[in-house]
């Protein structure tokens, strides 16, 4: 039995619990916010104060793969999401329960780990106690100190404390070897409003691509679905919707979003939340040091935009659950196998993530700098570009490269199965060279247009 301090019980940090727990670990989550638990779904909503967790009221989808972990590994609560009002989203066939993908707001999500963690007498979760660095024998990681000076030993340290982590400073405080970080600068910009349904809920997702911004509509428990504008940084007349009314004209402007927030559907409950972030980064711990592990969005992060984040830390945590049932407790073992876990299932991750936000921004400056949206794809492009355009045509008549597409979308599958397969490209192009003289029309207005309409 290992004792671990894990620094974070968001999403990774409950999991990490929540599946080492009943495989005799001696667990302890610190947490910077207060330990309590809202009373259901709606107080989550209403008042539940996450300052570590300032993505907390945005855009969640949940994809299969989380689904998939949770239904193997702590199959009660898969249960109690669904008891607090989750919904789903069957990708594959009617039968396909793998393909299958969870729709509930992030504080539902999370209120239902952070319940079942609670209920296990054999965790402790901590609240109110900001870990500020590290206990170390040489390069051997060997506990904690908090913000209060109090120091906490374990022989395996898990950082789940986010993509805010402070793991590299913590180390260089103590001259160990600083982690190597990779990332991808450039970022994006996310607005969002949340809305009261009046009628039967729904559980489609809807995506309206623009070409320069995305838009979505997610649909969550309560009744409520949000609708969240994906869009690039630094676009003056996108950073316009962070005023409510020029939000709305943006959504009426878009067909496929407008027909959900219609008055007689939907009511907005909230105001425009925005949230801006460099959304790549990966990080890797040096050579020869012990005791430690980064989980989760401590070690790696991807664009929201492609709902990995929740699903990638539940897997992560479940991976450390094998290392050590695989290499011992030896905590000079587990860092570099679990190190290399990440290397080899998280990583293919980061560089998708970084190949397919090249794409998207170079398609979205053109359309900025007034190109004009059938010329974005054609005969001689980018063949990236190309890709980019075709796939979602392709994705609608091509029952392969749909498939292909929502395994890998859903990490059910590597990124290479779908982006490096040869065969979906083949697909893809084929589908793209009928409509490439007279492609289908945007989702929305062209960048000009969108201008002058979020103006008045
Ligand atoms: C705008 C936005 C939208 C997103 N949408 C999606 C989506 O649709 N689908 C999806 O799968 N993912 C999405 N993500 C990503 C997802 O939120 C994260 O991947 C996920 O929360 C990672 O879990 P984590 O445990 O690593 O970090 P977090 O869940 O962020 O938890 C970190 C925890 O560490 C605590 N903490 C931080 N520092 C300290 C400290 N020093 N001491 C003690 N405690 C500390 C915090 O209080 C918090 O509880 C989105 C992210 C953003 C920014």
């Amino acid at each position: 039995m290992a004792r671990i301090v894990v620094v974070g019980g968001g999403i990774g940090g409950l999991a990490t619990a929540l599946f080492l727990a009943p495989r005799g670990h001696d667990v302890t989550i610190l947490d910077r916010d207060p330990a309590d638990l809202p009373s259901g779904p709606d107080d989550a909503w209403a008042r539940w104060p996450r300052r570590g967790v300032p993505q907390l009221r945005h855009i969640h989808l949940f994809n299969a793969r989380g689904r998939n972990v949770l239904r193997e590994e702590a199959p009660a609560v898969l249960d109690a999401l669904h008891a607090a009002g989750a919904g789903r989203i069957q990708l594959g066939g009617p039968d396909d329960e793998e393909l299958v993908r969870l729709t509930c707001r992030r504080t539902t999500y999370e209120m239902v780990l952070r319940r079942a963690v609670l209920e296990d007498s054999r965790v402790r979760f901590v609240g109110d106690t900001t870990v500020a660095g590290l206990v170390a024998d040489g390069a051997r990681v060997t506990g904690v100190r908090t913000a209060d000076g109090v120091e906490w030993a374990a022989d395996l340290v898990v950082d789940a404390s986010g993509r805010r982590s402070q793991a590299g400073l913590w180390m260089a405080a103590l001259g160990l070897p600083a982690p190597e970080r990779d990332e991808d600068t450039e970022g994006s910009v996310a607005y969002t409003r949340w809305y009261q349904l009046r009628v039967e809920p729904e559980s489609a997702l809807v995506r309206a691509d623009l070409g320069y911004a995305a838009g979505v509509v997610a649909p969550a428990d309560g009744g409520m679905f949000c609708v969240t504008f994906g869009c690039l940084p630094g676009d003056p007349v996108m950073a316009r919707l962070r005023d409510s009314a020029a939000f709305d004209a943006a959504v009426a402007a878009t067909p496929a979003l407008a027909v959900w927030t219609d008055p007689d559907r939907a009511t907005c409950v909230t105001g425009v939340l925005s949230m801006a972030d460099r959304n790549n980064r990966m990080v890797r711990l040096a050579p020869g040091l012990a005791g430690i592990v980064l989980l989760g969005d401590a070690a790696m992060c991807t664009n929201p935009g492609y709902g990995r984040g929740v699903g990638l830390a539940l897997f992560h945590a479940r991976a450390l659950a094998g290392v050590l049932a695989g290499v011992g407790e030896d905590p000079a073992a587990v860092t570099p196998a679990f190190e290399d876990v990440t290397r080899t299932e998280l990583e293919p991750w980061y560089h998708a993530a970084v190949a397919g936000d090249r794409v998207r921004r170079t398609i979205g400056r053109r359309l900025v700098a007034g190109e004009r949206w059938e010329s974005i794809g054609a005969a001689g492009d980018d063949p990236e570009v190309r890709f980019a355009r075709g796939a979602p045509h392709a994705t609608e008549r091509d029952p392969v490269v749909r498939r292909a597409m929502h395994r890998s979308f859903q990490l059910l599958d590597p990124p290479a199965s779908y982006w490096g397969n040869e065969d979906i490209r083949a697909r893809v192009d084929a589908v793209w060279r009928e409509l490439e003289s007279d492609p289908p029309p945007p989702a929305g207005p062209d960048h000009e247009t969108m201008g002058r309409l979020l103006a008045d």
